[in-house]
C-alpha cells in the first residue's frame, strides 16, 4: 500500500492527551488510529532501551520462551499446541505457514472477501500451490454450507484459509462456523487472525483450527517486526520438508526453538521480541483478552455513534463488523477529498487510514492500541471541527 497522503504535513497543534504523560505526548505527536503498526504504551517502547544478544539464554530462556508459552495459552487452554515466532511482518509469516504447510500434492482452499484474503491467494500462487478461491465479495461475510459444498466437490483439498478479521473491511468473518465445517470435512484450517489475535476472544483447539498466525504490532499491542503461528503440534510435526523457502521454512525454525530453547535461526529482532514480552505483561494487567475486547468494542461504539451523528455511513452491516477498524464511505460532496481531511485530523493529533475496497470510495479508522473511549470522543469533536465540505 503507498504511503498514506499527508505524511509530511508538519504536526504541531494539539494531540489527545486522555493517557498519555507529557513524555509520551512528545514522543507521539499524534494518536494512530489504524490497524498496526499503531499506539503503544511508553512502557512498551521503553524496554527497548537495552541490548540483547539473539543466542545468549537471558533473551532465548528468559524472554522468546516464555512468549511462545503465553501465546499458546492466549490460543487455547487445551494441550498438543505449540507456537513459533519468524521475523518480518505479518506478510512474511502468512507466506511462512502457507509455504511450510502445504505439501507439494496438497491444494488450499482459499476464502476470501478482501485484500487480505486476496493476499493469501496471491501467496499460494507465487509459490505455484494448487488452489482455488471462493470469494463471498467485501460486503458478506462467508457462508459455511458453500464452504461445506466446496470441500465435498474437491477431495484434492487438503487445507483451508481464511481471514478472521478482514482489515481492509473490517469484517469479522464466522471463524467457528467454519471451522467446524473444515474440521467435519477432515482439512487442515488456516486462520489468518493477524488483526484480531489478543483483541477478540477466540480458542483455536474449540474452533478446530490448526494453524492460527498473527504479528506483534496489532492486538497485542507490540512493534512491528515479527509474526508467530499458533499450531496444532501434530500438524506442525508433519511439515518437514516442505517449505518452499529457506529462510521461511516454519518448520524448521520451529524445529530450531525448540532444541535451542527459543533459539532463532537467523538474527532475531531482539528489541521488537522484548517489547512483545511487556506487551503481553500489559495485556495480563488490562484483564486478558476479554477486557480488551470490551475497550476495543466500546471505542468501535462510540465512533459509530459519533460518526453517525455528523452524517457519515459505515462499509459494511453492522452485523459483520469486527471492533478492529471500520470502513465509512467518503462524503459525498465534491469539495471532499481525503488527502487534505487526513493532513486536518494529523495535525490534530490523530491519523487515520485511506480504504482499501475495490467497490467504493472508503477510508478506515482504526480503535485498536492503547487507545481508550475518551480518545475516540476527542476524535469525533475533531472531525466535527473538521467537515469543511
Ligand atoms: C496486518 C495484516 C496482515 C499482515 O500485513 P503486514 O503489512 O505484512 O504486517 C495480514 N493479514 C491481515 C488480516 C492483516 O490485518
Amino acid at each position: 500500500m503507498p504511503d498514506p497522503p499527508g505524511a509530511n504535513v508538519p504536526s504541531t497543534d494539539k494531540v489527545s492527551t486522555s493517557l498519555m504523560t507529557d513524555r509520551d505526548t512528545i514522543q507521539n505527536p499524534y494518536l494512530l488510529l489504524t490497524p498496526g503498526p499503531l499506539s503503544t504504551t511508553l512502557s512498551v517502547k521503553e524496554v527497548m532501551l537495552r541490548d540483547w544478544c539473539t543466542w545468549d539464554d537471558d533473551y532465548n530462556r528468559g524472554i522468546v520462551q516464555v512468549i511462545r508459552g503465553k501465546l499458546v495459552q492466549l490460543g487455547t487452554r487445551a494441550e498438543g499446541y505449540t507456537s513459533v515466532l519468524m521475523q518480518g511482518s505479518g506478510t512474511f509469516v502468512v507466506e511462512a505457514l502457507v509455504g511450510t504447510a502445504i505439501a507439494a500434492d496438497g491444494k488450499l482452499l482459499v476464502l476470501s472477501n478482501g485484500a487480505y484474503g486476496q493476499r493469501i491467494a496471491q501467496t499460494a500462487r507465487v509459490l505455484a500451490i494448487d488452489h482455488t478461491v471462493i470469494d463471498s465479495g467485501e460486503l458478506d461475510a462467508h457462508d459455511p454450507h458453500n464452504v461445506d459444498k466446496a470441500l465435498a466437490a474437491d477431495p484434492a483439498i487438503t487445507h483451508v484459509a481464511m481471514v478472521h478479521g478482514e482489515t481492509a473491511t473490517g469484517m469479522l468473518n464466522p471463524v467457528a462456523a467454519v471451522g467446524e465445517v473444515v474440521r467435519n470435512r477432515n482439512r487442515v484450517f488456516i486462520v489468518d487472525a493477524m488483526s484480531t489475535f489478543g483483541g477478540v476472544p477466540l480458542d483455536i483447539d474449540e474452533i478446530g483450527i490448526d494453524f492460527l498466525v498473527s504479528s506483534a504490532n496489532k492486538c497485542i499491542q507490540g512493534v512491528p517486526g515479527f509474526g508467530f503461528v499458533i499450531a496444532r503440534e501434530s500438524a506442525l510435526a508433519e511439515c518437514e520438508g516442505r517449505a518452499r523457502s529457506l529462510a521461511l521454512d516454519l518448520y524448521d525454525q520451529w524445529r530450531v526453538m525448540e532444541e535451542g530453547s527459543g533459539k532463532w535461526r537467523y538474527t532475531s529482532p531482539t528489541h521488537t521480541v522484548r517489547a512483545f514480552a511487556q506487551a503481553l505483561i500489559e495485556l495480563e494487567q488490562e484483564g486478558g483478552v476479554e477486557k480488551r475486547h470490551e475497550r476495543y468494542r466500546e471505542n468501535h461504539r462510540v465512533l459509530v455513534e459519533g460518526m453517525k451523528r455528523l452524517g457519515f455511513r459505515c462499509f459494511l452491516n453492522e452485523s459483520n463488523q469486527s471492533p478492529i477498524i471500520t470502513a465509512f464511505h467518503d462524503p459525498e460532496e465534491a469539495t471532499y477529498e481525503f488527502k487534505r481531511f487526513y493532513a486536518d485530523l494529523k495535525r490534530k493529533g490523530f491519523v487515520i487510514y485511506p480504504g482499501k475496497v475495490t467497490e467504493d470510495a472508503t477510508f478506515r479508522i482504526g480503535t485498536i492500541g492503547h487507545v481508550f473511549p475518551s480518545d475516540i470522543r476527542s476524535l469525533i469533536a475533531a472531525i466535527e471541527d473538521s467537515i469543511y465540505w
